[in-house]
């Protein structure tokens, strides 16, 4: 970071000193967070400079929000992956897909409909759902819980919203929307249909579906996510709500995206997903063998498939471990694994038992390594035991 001539040094939270490499003894393995890593090698290329006296303005010379180039070039990116159909498609552009996924409740709830929609989540679930919901609740929506409660409701007439992740935080499955019917929308959240975290079987295709630049190429702190939409007052409906709330997207976080979307277009795209499923197959590969020898945790099971991407049956590389702790007495795995000081989050967090406890892949080199010593020590410690 520089911070006027001095240069300092950001270390990770295990390490400090000037350089950084000294380790902080009985530092945690803090692997509760969404700290993706990828285009740390393209320091030079994916630099922005911006003059003080540029792009000062709300919007940009079309009079809209949105920039045209950057539109194409998203685009483009999912033209090359294949993982999103984006011909006669919308696009709008948000703070994250975070401002997006409020954007879309209030887009598919009507504004003079005689009860709220129901917005529903299947467990486990990404939190930020229900704990947006419930912040921004009005007369046109609310949200009611799981998805299982409503699957054969004869309470016709209610729109239902559902929020389907694909693949899923946490635990990477590629789910599909359970309510279908008249009054049943979802919200795709594709975050993670990236080639690095998941095979990608075919180019989704849903009415609406959101993706973010914080796990394309992990710039979670430029805050730049979008939206691909199939319908036009669906489209003007986002619009207005992002433009209501915060007039627009910051034209900063705007030229950023840009410039690292021109990184990941190079060669294709073939450097940074090929880097990036190399990372994370080799991460998933150390915690299996990590946790061979155990039958006290165990991990989710994800079926390998076809990924058009990479023209090839995939390897598992999903962005986080969801484990589950076996012994009948170890209900809370957050705490089993603090013991031995290793910090994840709470299954309770996503709507399922504490009994699981999810992990993320995407940390830091450093963060991820500490994780593996720590669990095989816990393993060595319980296969020594018997
Ligand atoms: N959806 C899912 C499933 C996520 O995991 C996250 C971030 N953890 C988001 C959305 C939010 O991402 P953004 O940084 O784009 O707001």
């Amino acid at each position: 970071v520089l911070d006027g001539k001095q240069p300092i040094c950001e270390c990770n939270s295990c390490y400090q000193g000037s350089d950084c490499s000294n380790f902080i003894p009985g530092c945690a393995a803090n692997v509760d967070g969404y700290v993706p890593f990828l285009l740390v090698q393209h320091a030079a290329s994916s630099a922005v400079v911006v003059a003080g006296w540029h792009r000062m303005s709300y919007k940009f010379n079309d009079h809209t929000f949105i920039s045209q180039e950057l539109e194409r070039l998203i685009r483009k990116v999912h033209d090359i992956v294949g993982n999103a159909v984006t011909d006669n498609r919308f696009i709008v552009f948000g703070a994250g897909s975070t401002q997006i996924l409020s954007a879309a409740v209030y887009a598919l709830s009507a504004d003079n409909a005689s009860s709220p929609a129901r917005v529903l989540t299947s467990n486990p679930y990404y939190p930020l759902y229900k704990m947006q919901t419930e912040l921004f609740a009005s007369v046109n929506f609310e949200y009611q819980g799981d998805t299982s409660l409503w699957k054969n409701s004869s309470d016709a007439g209610t729109n239902m919203i559902e929020f389907v992740t694909s693949p899923n935080n946490p635990d990477g499955q590629l789910n599909k929307a359970v309510l279908h019917g008249p009054y049943a929308k979802a919200i795709y959240d594709r975050a993670y249909y990236w080639p690095h975290f998941t095979p990608i079987p075919a180019p989704a295709d849903e009415d609406v579906m959101m993706f973010t630049l914080s796990k394309l190429t992990g710039h979670a702190g430029s805050r730049f996510g979008w939206a691909v939409i199939k319908d036009e007052a669906v489209f003007q409906r986002m619009t207005k709500h992002i433009g209501v709330t915060s007039i627009g997207v910051s034209r900063d976080g705007q030229l950023r995206a840009l410039k690292l979307l021109k990184v990941v277009l190079e060669r294709e795209g073939k450097e940074i997903f090929e880097f990036g499923y190399e990372t994370m197959k080799t991460r998933w590969e150390k915690l299996v063998k990590a946790l061979s020898l155990s039958k006290r945790f165990s991990l989710q099971d994800i079926e390998p498939q076809f990924c058009t991407f990479f023209q090839k049956l995939r390897q598992l590389s999903p962005a986080y471990a969801w484990l589950k702790c076996e012994r009948e007495e170890e209900k809370d795995c957050y705490a089993v694994h603090k013991a031995a000081n290793i910090i994840g989050h709470e299954g309770s967090v996503f709507g399922a038992e504490d009994r699981y406890i999810r992990l993320s892949m995407i940390g830091t080199q450093d963060e991820y390594d500490l994780l593996i010593d720590r669990l095989n020590k816990l393993v060595s410690e319980e296969v020594g035991a018997k």
